[in-house]
């Protein structure tokens, strides 16, 4: 029988570090899936398509809008970003977890659809420090910068939406906290797989008490 494959779901607002965290969990559970997602904005330097995003013009997220293509999606800072169905489905069919980084929003969206999945919310140690990080990035300019430090007050007023809220001081530190979730979750009683059939007829019993 296949192993169940979790959801998770991160969020945290702009410059929180969460690509930096996300990047470490990459290298130490490389049997953790992420999902990849459209987006109509312009790649940075580093970014790959097909990797870090789908770099797709707005014409062909409309398109895929239309077609019902996407799981959620939503208009961040002026550009579209979603989460294909085809990006996650075929990690779920194997079983593999899935790790699905998007926005308030699109949890919000996801939410409301009461899709499985456990959701986790990075936050900075504080305001001040968050706009320390996002202008030593260098890849915003002064509006986007002012943009995007607006809508991380309105995101973190919205964390309690979340399973799960981490505070980013240390990478290192929040990557291992995010991965004893993934740990915690997998020991769920729900997930629990009788090991031999002596346990297996006792906890039958049980049940059937
Ligand atoms: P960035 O442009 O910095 O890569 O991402 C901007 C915001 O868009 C981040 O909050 C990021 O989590 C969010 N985002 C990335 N992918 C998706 C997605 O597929 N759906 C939604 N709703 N937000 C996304």
């Amino acid at each position: 029988m296949q192993p169940n494959g979790i959801t998770f779901i991160i969020s945290a607002p702009s410059g929180t570090g969460k690509t930096t965290v996300c990047k470490i969990l990459k290298n130490k559970l490389p049997k953790l899936k992420f999902s990849v997602s459209h987006t109509t904005r312009e790649p940075r330097d580093n970014e790959i398509d097909g990797i870090d995003y789908y770099f797709i013009s707005e014409n062909i997220f409309e398109e895929k809008i239309k077609h019902d293509k996407f799981i959620e999606w939503a208009k961040v800072y002026q550009y579209y970003y979603g989460t294909a169905f085809e990006s996650i489905d075929s990690h779920k069919k194997n079983g593999d977890d899935v790790l699905i980084e998007l926005d308030v929003q699109g949890a919000k969206s996801l939410r409301k659809l009461n899709y499985e999945a456990i959701f986790i919310f990075i936050l900075p140690p504080s305001l001040k420090e968050l706009e320390i990080r996002l202008r030593s990035r260098n890849t915003e300019s002064e509006s986007a910068i002012k943009d995007r430090l607006e809508s991380s007050k309105n995101e973190v007023q919205q964390c309690k939406l979340y399973d799960y809220i981490l505070t980013n001081i240390d990478v290192e530190e929040t990557a291992e906290n995010i991965i004893s979730v993934i740990k915690a979750e997998h020991l769920r009683k729900e997930l629990y797989k009788p090991t031999s059939l002596d346990l297996k007829n006792l906890i039958d019993q049980m049940e059937n008490h």
